[in-house]
């Protein structure tokens, strides 16, 4: 059993958040999500955050702090997809996804960081994707915001690496959520094809190794990139 900490999951209403929440409640944790609509699991406490916007950001941090006490672990988990080819793709569709899900990023971390130098103790939790180091067609938004993700990170783990705190990233391969359910069925099949283990993942799959790198026995584990993608992006 590992000691209990005050966990913030940014869009922990649905899909791979909420299921990091749910494991970290049943972890023993004191879990908070942000969300823009609906609410986190059992046990959660919600607080309504924009990722573009930081004073929303600030806001949940000061609610969550002040209901939970000082946030320890942070899991960066909101993000979202505009995917189309790069000659389709416009400026808009490009910036919009990297300010959600890389920029989004720097606002919850940085948000974050004070505290988390003052407990002199601290796990930050990056979302990236298979598709960051392996490149996706059509995805030339979403795979540059997710690949920075792992200079984040690095940079992260150089600068407050000797603080108690550590930085990793999580990179998912196809897991069954409502962001890949609005894949087409031939981007479905060619996927599936290509994926070792012969078969999408659960959300329970990336939850777990959430819960193990908020442990007290992953402290020793920073800027490291764990794929958890049934071998979809081995050796990138
Ligand atoms: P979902 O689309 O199911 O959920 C996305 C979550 O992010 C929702 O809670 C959503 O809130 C929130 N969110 C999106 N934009 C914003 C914003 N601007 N401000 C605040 N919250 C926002 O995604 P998944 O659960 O599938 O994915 C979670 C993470 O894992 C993402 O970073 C994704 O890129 C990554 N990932 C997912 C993979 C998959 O196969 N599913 C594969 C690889 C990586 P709301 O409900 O209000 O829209």
């Amino acid at each position: 059993m590992s000691t209990p900490r005050t966990v913030l999951v940014t869009g922990g209403n649905r899909g791979i958040g909420y299921a990091i929440a749910e494991r970290m409640i049943a972890d023993g944790h004191r879990v908070a999500v942000t969300s823009r609509s609906g609410a986190g699991p059992a046990g959660s406490l919600t607080v309504r955050a924009e990722m573009t916007d930081s004073a929303s950001i600030d806001a949940a941090f000061t609610e969550v702090e002040a209901q939970l006490g000082p946030v320890e672990v942070v899991v960066a988990n909101a993000g979202i997809t505009k995917d189309t080819l790069l000659l389709r793709m416009t400026e808009e569709e490009f910036t919009s996804v990297v300010d959600t899900n890389l920029t989004g990023t720097f606002r919850v971390v940085k948000r974050a960081a004070k505290g988390l130098l003052k407990g002199r103790f601290g796990r930050v939790i990056l979302l990236s994707s298979v598709v960051g180091l392996y490149g996706s067609p059509g995805q030339i938004n979403y795979s540059s915001s997710k690949a920075a993700l792992v200079g984040f990170a690095r940079s992260l783990t150089r600068e407050l690496g000797s603080r108690g705190i550590t930085a990793n990233v999580i990179a998912p391969g196809f897991i069954e959520t409502d962001m890949t359910a609005e894949l087409s069925d031939a981007q479905q099949k060619q996927y599936l094809a290509t994926i070792p283990a012969a078969r999408y993942g659960q959300v329970a799959e990336i939850a777990g190794v959430a819960s193990f790198l908020a442990g007290d026995e992953a402290g020793y584990i920073s800027g490291a990139v764990i794929p958890v993608d049934g071998g979809l992006g081995m050796g990138h």
